[in-house]
């Protein structure tokens, strides 16, 4: 379970080595949640079932973990009454603890989660008239430090593991009452999970929550591939979009071995302003960033990449900008659309959103070159939960404020 490899991880100059481990349960029992299911069936082999019993159970158990969504052994009623405290002793179940759920006026809900070893992430939920979208986070902070995001100030603390990202997934469903109810018996009704527009409340994820997903791409990947097994959670690639902020040498194998839609968080046109909100274009440069997005596995005009694009006033966002967005998008043959995002403020952030004006004047231009450029409308301002407002709660105090509260509690305990 615990992973005690370092991971080389792009920082703005150079790779630091960052731990991704999780702290291993003080009670030795294994979660199984994010493990896939042949490590499932290797660990009931390892804990003493034969082959053929581990199989059979492994794959029973699957299915109830990620069909089912059952959270305690005791409720899968097709496995003996003896076999489930052996799993319980053994096995546990895991997900997200919630340390504070939110409800916007609009709609929109964030949930403050925090992991095992006792740090904070965030994930969304932005309901729209014909689907519901979760945002999910990859990491605990980011390394990326772009000068609009909130999570940007953070540090990275870790990356996620699988278990903690299909996690997100798998508590929200839990929130919203969707796993499939009926017969217990497995072997029917295996459509009941197929993710439908119609009837559910959670239809996409996007993987833009907290974290640059292709900098923890082997848990985002084994997180994802969980997701759209159709044997258990069963959402669909197309209802999947990662979005990065430009890790050129993880695209490839993010479309070869993921195969979601890629959103790109290109926001300039030219190498200086690019630069400057987006430090990591200082070492993956914009053409070689768009000559990658062309060269995406399975990006096709009715598969665009969507290039998101923050509206920052004076910055980013003059008629030219929007005319050289054009001109570089054609350049480079790109099956794309654009999704403007008005600036979402945030304490001490030192940018302004662009005038409604000028976002619709950039739009039209964007427009009339033949690429859609619709303006997303934010979600979830009042709670925090809009793009790139995403920064826990712990961390939202300043060092110095922390210090303050220390040195009153100790004055306190005097
Ligand atoms: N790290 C990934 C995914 C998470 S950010 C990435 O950067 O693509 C999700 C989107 O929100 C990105 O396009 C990001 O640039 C954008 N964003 C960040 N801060 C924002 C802010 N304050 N207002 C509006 N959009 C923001
Ligand atoms: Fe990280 Fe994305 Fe925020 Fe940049 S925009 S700091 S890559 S989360």
């Amino acid at each position: 379970m615990a992973d005690t490899n370092l991971m080389p991880i792009a920082g703005q100059i150079d790779p630091v080595p960052t731990a991704r481990d999780i702290t291993p349960r003080e009670d030795g029992r294994v979660d199984l949640i994010g493990l896939p299911p042949a490590r499932i069936r290797e660990l009931f082999e390892e804990a003493g079932l034969d082959t053929r019993q581990a199989k059979l159970r492994s794959k029973q158990v699957y299915h109830w973990l990620y069909h089912r969504g059952v959270s305690e052994f005791e409720d899968m009623t097709d496995i003996s009454k003896t076999m489930r405290p052996w799993l319980t002793d053994r096995f546990v179940i895991g997900r997200p603890h919630v340390v504070e759920a939110q409800h916007s006026t609009d709609g929109t809900r964030k949930w403050l989660l925090q992991t095992d070893d006792g740090h904070d992430y965030e994930m969304v939920f932005i309901p729209d008239a014909d689907r519901g979208t979760l945002c999910v986070s990859s990491q605990v902070g980011c390394t990326l430090n772009c000068t609009f995001c909130h999570t940007g100030t953070m540090r990275l603390v870790r990356n996620l593991t699988p278990g903690e990202i299909v996690g997100q997934v798998m508590l929200a469903r839990d929130a919203l009452g969707e796993w499939p109810k009926g017969k217990m018996d497995f072997a029917e009704d295996e459509d009941e999970a197929e993710y439908r527009a119609d009837g559910r409340l959670l239809t996409n994820i996007v993987m833009m929550g907290m974290g640059e997903p292709l900098y923890n791409f082997d848990n985002v990947r084994d997180a994802l591939l969980l997701v759209m097994d159709s044997a258990g959670l069963a959402l669909s690639k197309r209802r999947i979009t990662l979005s990065t902020s430009g890790v050129i040498p993880m695209m490839e194998r993010c479309g070869a071995e993921i195969g979601v839609n890629l959103a790109v968080s290109l926001h300039a046109v030219n190498k200086d302003v690019r630069d400057e909100i987006v430090p990591l274009n200082r070492k993956y440069g914009l053409e070689e960033l768009l000559q990658a997005c062309a060269d995406y596995p399975g990006a096709t005009n009715a598969r665009r990449i969507t290039f998101e694009y923050v509206m920052l006033k004076d910055k980013n966002d003059s008629d030219e900008d929007a005319h050289e967005l054009v001109r570089l998008l054609k350049q480079f043959n790109l099956p794309a659309k654009v999704n403007l995002i008005p600036f979402n403020p945030w304490p001490g952030a030192n940018y302004e959103c662009s005038d409604p004006d000028r976002i619709r004047s950039f739009s039209n231009i964007v427009f009339e070159g033949g690429i859609s450029a619709p303006v997303r409308t934010p979600r979830g301002r009042d709670i925090d939960a809009a793009c790139g407002q995403l920064k826990t709660a712990a961390e939202k105090k300043s060092r110095a404020q922390r210090d303050r509260e220390a040195a009153a509690a100790e004055t306190s305990e005097a």
